[in-house]
Order: C-alpha cells, then sequence, then structure tokens
C-alpha cells in the first residue's frame, strides 16, 4: 500500500453507498480475489468522469464490469461505453452484469486481447480507462493516440506497483524486477510525450491522469 493503511480506511469510511446491485458485484469480486478498481480510484474516476461529461469512454480491462457500470452511472444521458476483457470466464460474468445492470446495452463488451481489439476499433473516445495487464500499457499507446483526440482523457491504474516503481530496480524482489522496468518506461514514456500533459497519483495502487493536448 503506498499510502498509510489508517488513512487509507479513514478516507474508505467517508465513502457514501452504491446501489445494492452493484454493491453487490463489488463485493464478490473482492471476496473472490478478482482485482477490480480500489475503493479510492473509484472515487477518483467518478468525479473525472463527472467532471469531464465523457460520452464515450474506452475501458481496456472490464474484468466482471464493476468499474464500468460505476462510470457509466455517471456519465451523461446517452453515455456509451465499450469494454476489452481477454478471460473468458470473467467474459461470462461480466455480461451477466451488463444483462442485469445494463438493460439499455449502453455498455458493450468486446471480448478478445486488446492488442488486437485495439486495431478494430474506430471513430474516437472522450476518456480512456486503462485498467489491463500492466506490462503492456506502453504497447497500447499507438492505438491510444489513434483513438483520443485534443482534449481527451487517458486515465491508467496500477502504475506505482504498490510503490515498488519508486524503489532502485535491485529493492525490488527479482520476479518483480520485468514489470518494474516496464511500468518505470511507461511512467517516463506518458510523462515526456509531447501529446499528453500528465499528473502520477499516489492514489491507490498509483493512478496517472494525462490530457491529450496535441
Ligand atoms: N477495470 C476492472 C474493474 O475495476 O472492475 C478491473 C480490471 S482488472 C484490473 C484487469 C483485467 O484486464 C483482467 O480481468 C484481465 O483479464 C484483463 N486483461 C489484462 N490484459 C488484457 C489484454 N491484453 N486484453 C484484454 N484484457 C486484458
Amino acid at each position: 500500500m503506498i499510502v498509510d493503511e489508517r488513512i487509507v480506511s479513514y478516507l474508505h469510511s467517508l465513502q457514501s453507498d452504491d446501489s445494492e446491485a452493484l454493491m453487490k458485484i463489488e463485493k464478490d469480486a473482492r471476496e473472490h480475489f478478482v482485482p477490480i478498481v480500489r475503493k479510492e480510484t473509484k472515487e477518483l474516476l467518478k468525479v473525472m468522469v463527472l467532471m469531464n461529461q465523457p460520452q464515450k469512454i474506452l475501458e481496456i480491462g472490464t474484468a466482471v464490469g464493476y468499474s464500468a457500470l460505476y462510470m457509466h452511472q455517471y456519465q451523461p444521458e446517452g453515455g456509451k461505453i465499450v469494454t476489452i476483457e481477454r478471460n473468458d470466464k470473467r467474459i461470462m460474468q461480466a455480461k451477466e452484469n451488463f444483462e442485469k445492470l445494463d438493460p439499455e446495452g449502453d455498455i458493450c463488451l468486446m471480448e478478445g486481447d486488446a492488442i488486437d481489439i485495439l486495431k478494430q476499433l474506430d471513430g474516437s473516445y472522450d476518456m480512456i480507462f486503462m485498467d489491463a495487464a500492466k506490462g503492456q500499457y506502453i504497447h497500447f499507446m499507438d492505438e491510444i493516440l489513434r483513438l483520443l483526440p485534443v482534449g481527451g482523457i487517458l486515465i491508467s491504474d496500477n502504475v506505482l506497483q504498490d510503490g515498488d516503481c519508486g524503489k532502485c530496480r535491485f529493492a525490488v524482489e527479482r520476479r518483480g524486477r520485468t514489470i518494474h522496468k516496464r511500468m518505470r518506461e511507461y511512467l517516463f514514456q506518458i510523462t515526456h510525450m509531447k501529446e499528453f500533459e500528465t499528473v502520477v497519483l499516489p492514489v491507490g495502487d498509483g493512478v496517472t491522469i494525462s490530457v491529450r493536448v496535441g
């Protein structure tokens, strides 16, 4: 945990409840160790959606659909989400959850690896939430630049690897070093690209918020 555990618990205690159905999905996911967005990160997502009023959101990493359903409730009327997932078991659960909580079909689940699916997408998105395999973020960048116009927002989750990213390579356990290297490369890239202005926030497992500026 990046931030003191007591502070995080205190912040959680300030959060208000979601609908019962959404809270059930969240509870089931956490109990079954599905890596859904952390409680403090979802609050950030809520405010970003309310501030930016994105009509079209692209999410990379659906899991069981929790964050898509969560963001959708704060989108403006008629808001749509395209979300990508490659894990069959999670796809099945996400479909069930979308059938129950998104009867209008505003959320479109695309099944497969984001590396392939992103190439098939066209049009533009107002906001992209990247929440898939961390080591791949850097490989999604060309397609993200194609799909996100100037003014669009890119949010990437889990970028600080529970704080390991701030440590030197040798202070990280050997098995975590590849991801450490990739995330540091990603953070360097996203904070130095001329196309984006980016802030790195120690919220949850680390989040970047980038605005496309050119
Ligand atoms: N956004 C979800 C939420 O908060 O409810 C959590 C997503 S979870 C952190 C990451 C998900 O991304 C996993 O279910 C995993 O199977 C999926 N994933 C990872 N890499 C992917 C890829 N290259 N293409 C599609 N899905 C991917």
